[in-house]
């Protein structure tokens, strides 16, 4: 794919989705959206296809890819899901949980998604439009998150554009994705534990609430797997986090009272301020202020999330 071919951008009607299955099923890039954020999906059983997604975000290949897939049956041709796995499925998929699973022998995937792991991490996500795209396609597709590595994340087609522009031939448009924060990641261990590897709109609690306690403490600041990066989703630009006032140089995301350049939620609603967190960053990476300064986020719920997001961006 060239660079110089801007992206064609269609929206997520029949004839836009008829559009990316074939892509997808010729073996292209396609942008899709997704209740998290935008993803650049190929097809996960396909080399090169798998290969195009690395080059065109530029992402070190040790950095394993999310697989998605239509339904429970797709997941259990591709790893080995457990009765704990069964359960977590059966109350979060479709949805924003990603399973790291033992890989099953044989599966269909290329060897660059799992980068040589013995596990591989997959979901069954919950937007309509990815849905119906994985099961027209019939394809297992991976997809990390649709903009160049370690920068922000996008949750509109217009982010995907101005990130990956040429990189990517189509970008079917789904308007702003829901819940605008990347999924939770949860490795399920052999001994019977479980551990947070990447907290997303799934919280613990949650989890522990359907399977018990995972034993182990709360890892999210451990670097457990390949591509827990300590700096990403970055701005481009230095961020301040917990500033309750900001200089004139300074964009200033602002969180409940904190109305600042760009309020996350002025009702101090931690939902809706992880559905607008990449907008705001997009936003102050745009602007014309050198630095970032962000408004203290409670760490409750998917709080949580929304501070991991935050702390790496400003690593
Ligand atoms: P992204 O696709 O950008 O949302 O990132 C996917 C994340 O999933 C990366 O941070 C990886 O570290 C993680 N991941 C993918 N596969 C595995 C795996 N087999 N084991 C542990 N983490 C994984
Ligand atoms: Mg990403």
């Amino acid at each position: 794919m060239s660079d110089n071919v801007p992206a064609q951008i269609v929206p997520a009607d029949g004839e836009g989705i008829a559009a990316a299955v074939a892509a997808l099923r010729a073996g292209a890039l396609v942008a899709v959206p997704t209740e998290t954020v935008y993803g650049l999906a190929a097809r996960a059983d396909r080399d090169e296809s798998v290969a195009a997604i690395y080059r065109a975000k530029g992402r070190p290949d040790f950095n394993p890819l999310i697989v998605h897939v239509a339904d429970l049956a797709g997941a259990e041709q591709l790893a080995l899901v457990d009765a704990r796995a069964r359960v977590l499925a059966d109350a979060f998929w479709p949805g924003p949980l990603t399973m790291v699973l033992p890989r099953r022998e044989g599966a269909m995937v290329a060897a660059a998604v799992t980068a040589g792991l013995p596990t591989i991490a997959i979901r069954c996500p919950a937007h309509r439009v990815m849905r119906q795209i994985l099961r027209e396609s019939g394809l297992a597709l991976a997809a990390p998150s649709a903009n160049a590595s370690g920068g922000v994340s996008p949750t509109c087609a217009a982010h995907v554009a101005a990130s990956l522009g040429g990189r990517v031939g189509l970008i079917v448009d789904g308007g702003d994705c829901p819940d605008g924060i990347e999924s939770t990641i949860i490795a399920l261990r052999a001994e019977g534990g479980w551990q947070v590897l990447r907290p997303g709109p799934i919280t613990a609690d949650a989890i522990a609430a359907v399977i018990g306690q995972g034993g182990d403490a709360p890892s999210s600041n451990r670097i457990e797997a390949p591509g827990q990066m300590t700096s990403h989703y970055a701005p481009g630009k230095p961020v301040r986090l917990n500033a309750l006032t900001a200089d004139a140089e300074e964009f200033h995301i602002g969180f409940g009272a904190v109305a600042g350049d760009y309020c996350l939620s002025a009702d101090g609603d931690l939902a809706q301020a992880a559905a607008h967190l990449y907008a705001a960053l997009h936003a102050a990476a745009a602007s014309g202020r050198a630095r970032v300064a962000v408004a203290p986020v409670p760490d409750a719920g998917i709080g949580a999330a929304i501070n991991d997001r935050l702390r790496r961006a400003a690593a």
